[in-house]
């Protein structure tokens, strides 16, 4: 964990969040500005600061992440309408904290091509 990561802070429980799902490699938070009816944050659990920087140690998260998603896509009752996974990476990606999350979005018809 690092004391100065917003998303460690949260998935600490140092810092309020509304908490929708938590396991042991996932906490899935909603975001405080919501870009759809629908749109939660899974935060790894482990401090890893980006999606580039998974390592071969890290093997396993981001399973656990998309199977986070899909117990939580369940639980909001979009899973069969259908939803957007995101992940922002790096500066031009998007990313505005650098803690690995991927981005649950639904209860709206989604636009393609994206910002
Ligand atoms: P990204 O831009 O992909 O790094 O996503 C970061 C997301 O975190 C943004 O959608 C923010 O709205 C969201 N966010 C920032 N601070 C909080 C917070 N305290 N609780 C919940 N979501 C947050
Ligand atoms: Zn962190």
């Amino acid at each position: 964990m690092s004391s100065e990561c917003l998303f460690c802070r949260i998935v600490a429980g140092e810092l309020p969040a509304a908490q929708v799902y938590s396991d042991a490699a996932v906490v899935a938070i909603r975001d405080i500005s919501p870009q759809a009816p629908t749109h939660i944050l899974l935060l790894a659990r482990k401090h890893i600061p980006s999606v580039r920087d998974i390592a071969k140690a890290d093997h396993g998260v981001m399973t656990e992440i998309c199977s986070a998603a899909t117990e939580v896509a369940k639980q909001e009752g979009i899973a069969d309408a259908g939803y957007r996974l995101v992940i922002n990476v790096g500066r031009d990606g998007g990313q505005t904290v650098d803690h690995l999350h991927v981005h649950l979005l639904g209860g709206r018809p989604m636009a393609w091509p994206p910002g």
